[in-house]
């Protein structure tokens, strides 16, 4: 059988969906057996260039993971895309943004003022912060542009198909392996994982129990039996795609909501700010209040992998 043409890159990304490719472990030789990678930077030295030189729809499947964070990675996008035939987002930042997305809730000029001005371990008394351009004399040198926002795969160029998790499990990689090389892939513009919310995985107990205080992980050991979310601990289950075995669950953990919005939820942080306020065990406002306003940073978790991808896709600042 044909060995089918796959590439991988990474963007805005920690490394981490590029080395959960190997944690499938020696599953590994049956992808080698149905796949020639013809590009994956962070294993085996190509350049850009042999990218540009080969034919348009010359790779069968492009594994992008990272979010689009800067010019380079929206260059690289774009000419994967022309190359490719079917483009997946790959992990959380590609689908939804991810950890890189949170910066949404700041600017460059934030972040630039922070990173290369205000820490204490930056000494930078005359302000210089980077440039796209300079000349030397050598001739001009020239670094990507940082932008204002942080924008998801396909906010910057078509998708086929979206592989959540931060990152993938193994079996959710082995499953989209699978149906690539059996031809069996689902309608365009699926997620392959679980369609249900991660709820609907989860074996816990459910018994409809109100809370009168949040709890943060290390305050308590729960019950490993009974919903966390009963227990006071934020779990991000009941807005999250099923996929992942209900990974964090299974080891006493909440779920941080990696897999991002099932089908049936169009906003991640919105459906669990809902989810969470309902559950709070009282009628009074002053009540309600004082139990949800033990939440450290609510935008922050129940935005955590998708701020990008979510209705509010970034907090707008004054000067943007
Ligand atoms: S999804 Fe998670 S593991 Fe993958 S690149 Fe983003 S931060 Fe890293
Ligand atoms: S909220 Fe979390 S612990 Fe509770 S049922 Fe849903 S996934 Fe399971
Ligand atoms: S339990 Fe939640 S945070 Fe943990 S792997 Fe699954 S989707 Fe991701």
């Amino acid at each position: 059988m044909a060995k089918f043409k796959l590439a991988q890159y990474w963007a805005a990304s920690c490394g981490g969906c590029d080395v959960a490719v190997l944690d499938v472990h020696e599953k590994i030789l049956d992808i080698a057996e149905a796949a020639e990678l013809v590009f994956w930077p962070i294993a085996l030295d190509f350049k850009y260039k042999d990218v540009e030189a080969m034919e348009d729809k010359s790779i069968d499947v492009c594994l992008f993971n990272g979010a689009i964070r800067n010019s380079e990675q929206k260059h690289v996008a774009e000419l994967l895309r022309k190359k490719s035939k079917v483009m997946i987002a790959f992990g959380a930042c590609a689908c939804y943004g991810g950890i890189p997305g949170l910066a949404n809730f700041t600017n460059r000029k934030e972040i630039f003022n922070t990173v290369y001005k205000e820490t204490l371990s930056t000494v930078n008394p005359e302000g210089i912060f980077p440039k796209t351009s300079i000349e030397v004399p050598e001739g001009e040198v020239t670094l990507p542009e940082f932008f204002n926002t942080v924008k998801t795969l396909d906010q910057v160029v078509q998708v086929e198909y979206y592989i959540p998790g931060c990152p993938p499990t193994p079996k959710t990689i082995l499953n989209a392996i699978d149906a690539i090389v059996k031809n069996q892939l689902p309608p365009i513009g699926s997620t392959l994982a679980g369609k249900k919310t991660l709820c609907d995985e989860c074996d816990r107990k459910k018994e409809e129990r109100k809370i009168s205080k949040i709890y943060r992980s290390h305050e308590i050991i729960p019950d490993p039996e009974i919903c966390l979310l009963e227990q006071g601990l934020i779990c991000c289950g009941p807005a999250t795609r099923s996929g992942c075995e209900t990974r964090c669950i299974n080891v006493n953990m909440p779920c941080r909501g990696c897999y991002g919005p099932s089908d049936e939820v169009s906003d991640q942080g919105a459906k669990l700010l809902s989810a969470v306020g309902s559950l709070a065990d009282s009628n009074d406002e002053e009540k309600i209040k004082e139990i949800l306003d033990e939440f450290e940073d609510p935008a922050g978790l129940f935005y955590r992998f998708s701020l990008p991808a979510s209705l509010l896709h970034r907090k707008t600042m004054k000067g943007d």
